[in-house]
């Protein structure tokens, strides 16, 4: 029998807490938005925000910027990242990363993906060889890690840097060091269907002076970089403020006051997710119809969203249970798909790229599947979403096997 149709919304994320509210209603009383505008002896939101994500983080810089895209923007440029020049990057991820590496002026060069979900060492290897592309912009791309000592130790052989993508893994670890700590700097991202919610916003870290005075001075700073709130001494700005374009993509006052009050209650939120997704997982798990990527030991994920693999499954197939868990309210991204559908899309409709030939990823993708775990969504929803999912996937297989 079927279960009942679920009717929650999948993108329906929660509302801002009151102290969000009123932090936000604060800053529009004073009409100081932009975040150089503060009155003598004042610290701005901003300020006050990056040095407190810095400290979340543990990492002595942070730069609040526009977007998540505009934070590897400015990382790649910072890190020194030459016209034309190759970037290694995931071949399963969202349109921001490549599109950020073209609008740096690099080329992305995308490596393969495995049926865990992370990028293929064996494949980042040769690649690494072929171009001598000397960065990888790595994607945790629906907050898997790859491990991440071996991904230290290869760019330590090959001699690239990394820069982290950790738009899904804010607030994860690996071996018990975060997500973002692993490389030259970690770019964040607070639009709204992330980790925290400021509609837009991105957050860049990093532990080196000289790359965030760079980046600091392509955001936007003018002059008035001492205005930060994790910067670099004043030094490190005397040649680079006269040699770095100002690409402006500041964050405002208003998107860095709703975010203090959301990063004090991320922690809470991190657990929230995962008691949500090991809820969907336990049941998808049991099931026996599904390839669920590994989750290993190091890895302390955020649950934010869960995929799952039919592999093999056809076309025909892979639309038909998409249809059918939509039929019963549940909202499934199939990134097999060769039509960008929404936020979905695959590498081949990014054909500003060069042609890249991605067996092994074609092959992953025909079979995953992607749903979005708001934490808008009791536990008792997440069972009974998990119980529709394989219902459907029960469907099909009972259709194969007829
Ligand atoms: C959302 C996202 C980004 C970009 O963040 P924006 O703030 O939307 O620019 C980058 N990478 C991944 C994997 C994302 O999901």
């Amino acid at each position: 029998m079927a279960p009942q149709p679920f009717t929650g919304a999948f993108t329906q994320q929660e509302q801002l807490d009151d102290a969000a509210i009123a932090a936000a209603v604060r800053v529009m009383k004073t009409g100081r938005l932009h975040r150089y505008n503060t009155v003598a002896g004042e610290t701005s939101e901003v300020a006050l925000l990056e040095a407190e994500f810095a400290a979340w983080q543990g990492v002595p810089y942070c730069l609040a910027c526009a977007s998540g895209g505009y934070a590897m923007h400015v990382a790649l440029l910072a890190a020194g990242l030459r016209p034309g020049e190759p970037v290694l990057t995931n071949a399963f991820t969202l349109s921001p990363v490549p599109g950020a590496i073209v609008n740096a002026g690099g080329k992305p060069l995308l490596v393969e993906c495995t049926r865990d979900l992370v990028i293929d060492l064996e494949d980042l290897e040769r690649k690494a060889v072929s171009s001598g592309a000397r960065f990888l912009l790595l994607s945790h791309m629906r907050g898997h890690i790859v491990d991440m000592d071996r991904i230290v130790a290869i760019a330590d052989k090959h001699g690239f840097e990394v820069i982290e993508d950790c738009a899904h893994t804010m607030g994860a670890q690996w071996g018990g060091r975060k997500s973002g700590n692993f490389g030259l700097a970690a770019c964040f991202s607070t639009q709204t269907y992330k980790h925290m919610n400021s509609g837009e916003g991105g957050l860049l870290t990093s532990d080196d002076p000289e790359f965030m005075a760079r980046a600091i001075i392509l955001s936007g700073s003018y002059m008035l970089y001492e205005r930060h709130g994790a910067a670099p001494e004043a030094e490190y700005f005397e040649q680079v403020r006269l040699e770095t374009p100002n690409c402006s993509g500041r964050m405002d006052n208003l998107r860095a006051a709703i975010l203090r009050p959301q990063l004090a209650g991320l922690t809470a939120n991190i657990a929230r997710w995962n008691d949500r997704y090991y809820t969907v997982e336990e049941v998808l798990q049991r099931s026996g119809l599904f390839h669920l990527p590994e989750r290993p030991a190091a890895e302390s994920p955020v649950g934010s969203s869960i995929q799952f693999l039919i592999e093999g499954i056809s076309e025909a197939d892979a639309r038909q249970f998409v249809s059918d868990a939509k039929a019963l309210g549940v909202e499934l991204k199939w990134f097999g798909d060769a039509n960008p559908v929404a936020f979905t899309s695959n590498h081949h409709s990014w054909r500003f790229l060069d042609d890249q030939h991605l067996p092994q990823t074609d092959e992953v993708l025909s079979g995953v599947f992607d749903m979005r775990i708001p934490l808008t969504f009791s536990l008792e929803d997440c069972a009974h979403i998990a119980e529709i999912v394989v219902h459907c996937g029960r469907l099909l297989a009972l259709k194969g096997a007829a």
